[in-house]
């Protein structure tokens, strides 16, 4: 099977977490996201999937195929993607995190809001516990138990100065990782042999799109993942990029495929 070079955003956020602009919906992420040309999303909110069912529906609507995530944080405040085919999956592993979350006192007043939403906008729920606090669980722990759930893991913005692998450990550990995730070209040290991607770590609806990657996959697994098939997608995904089928944001720049592309273009 031919495959073909699709841009993808694995790592944006929605108003489940408490720093992302209230404004930024799943159903605003995934407009925006179709309006540049994105055909592969992630949702990744801190520690938490409870937004991932909206993005489901959000995502169908704009024909986008949906990656259902949550954005870890280690008990070393290390920050890692976990990426799942399925709502379901995404909020079962959201839930066992619960778990391993501090119960520290939560004012949104002064953490920001987290809000539950449906597909349309309407208000679902208001945590009341705060999300972004680091998990007892150390970075090693949660990356098994993260793969271990059938997650993609992938350690996020390795090279940023802080949450990241080589702001609170120094390096970057062996690990079940399927990629991991940079803002800039990163040091040969922070890759481990594993393909690098970028991500948007879109927090307001400017920041969609912004560091997307391209990522070369197989049409029929894109159209599975449009139409429910998010373990079949999931898997294709992770052997796309164990295979360093991938061109992150700083490679893309300044090619073909780095140029703007029409609203809703292949
Ligand atoms: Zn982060
Ligand atoms: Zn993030």
């Amino acid at each position: 099977m031919r495959t073909r070079g699709v841009l993808a955003d694995l790592h944006n956020h929605s108003c489940l977490s408490p720093c992302a602009s209230l404004e930024m919906s799943p159903s605003l992420l995934a407009r925006r996201a179709r309006e540049r040309g994105i055909e592969v999303l992630g949702l990744t909110d801190h520690n938490g999937a409870l937004n991932c069912p909206a993005f489901a529906e959000a995502c169908r609507r704009e024909g986008i195929v949906p990656v259902f995530g949550l954005e870890a944080c280690s008990l070393e405040e290390v920050h890692v993607l976990c990426l799942f085919g399925s709502a379901a999956a995404a909020l079962a592993f959201g839930e066992r995190l619960l778990g391993s979350l501090p119960r520290l006192p939560y004012d949104p007043e002064k953490l920001g809001d987290e809000v539950v939403v449906d597909a349309d906008e309407g208000v679902l729920d208001l945590p009341d516990y705060y999300l972004g606090a680091a998990l007892e669980l150390g970075f090693d722990e949660l990356c098994l138990a993260a793969s271990g759930s059938g997650a993609l893991v992938v350690p996020a913005h390795v090279d940023r100065p802080m949450f990241s692998v080589s702001s609170q450990l120094g390096f970057l550990p062996p690990g079940p990782y399927a990629a991991v995730e940079a803002m800039r070209d990163p040091d040969p040290s922070l890759r481990g042999g594993f393909a690098v991607v970028s991500g948007s770590d879109a927090h307001v609806p400017e920041h969609v799109g912004r560091r997307a990657f391209e990522v070369e996959l197989d049409p029929e697994a894109l159209a599975a993942g449009r139409s429910g098939g998010g373990a079949e997608f999931l898997a294709a995904l992770g052997a796309a990029l164990r295979k360093g089928a991938v061109l992150p944001s700083w490679a893309r720049a300044g090619t073909a495929a780095g140029s703007p592309r029409a609203p809703g273009a292949a």
